[in-house]
């Protein structure tokens, strides 16, 4: 009963509970109640049809950056470099609470 209760009342949505469910839609599937309560009420808010069309507009200039490719491969250092900055790594944990500035943190080393 109390299930019916809450399914009927997305039946009648303000906008910032159809706002939040646009934005899951992104992430799950609806549920029935929930998908005819959006729908509904986008059938009747412009506000709230235009949000939808923007978040649609962000999610495709997202999928089309294909963010994946932003990844570092640390392949593509030179050993060299690896190992420069593991001691620079190395140097910044053994000196970490010494905010002195006497060095502590450089990366380049001199050996
Ligand atoms: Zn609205």
């Amino acid at each position: 009963m109390m299930r019916l209760l809450r399914d009927l009342r997305l039946l009648n949505l303000n906008c910032r509970e159809a706002t939040r469910l646009v934005s899951d839609a992104l992430d799950r599937n609806l549920r029935v109640f929930e998908q005819a309560g959006l729908s509904a009420h986008l059938a009747l808010c412009k506000n709230c049809r235009h949000f939808r069309s923007n978040l649609k507009f962000l999610e495709e200039l997202i999928d089309a950056a294909d963010l994946v490719s932003f990844s570092v491969s640390t392949d593509a250092l030179p050993p060299e470099a690896k190992s420069r900055i593991g001691r620079g790594i190395d140097q910044l944990t053994r000196t970490s609470g010494d905010a002195s500035g006497g060095g502590g943190g450089q990366i380049t080393g001199s050996d």
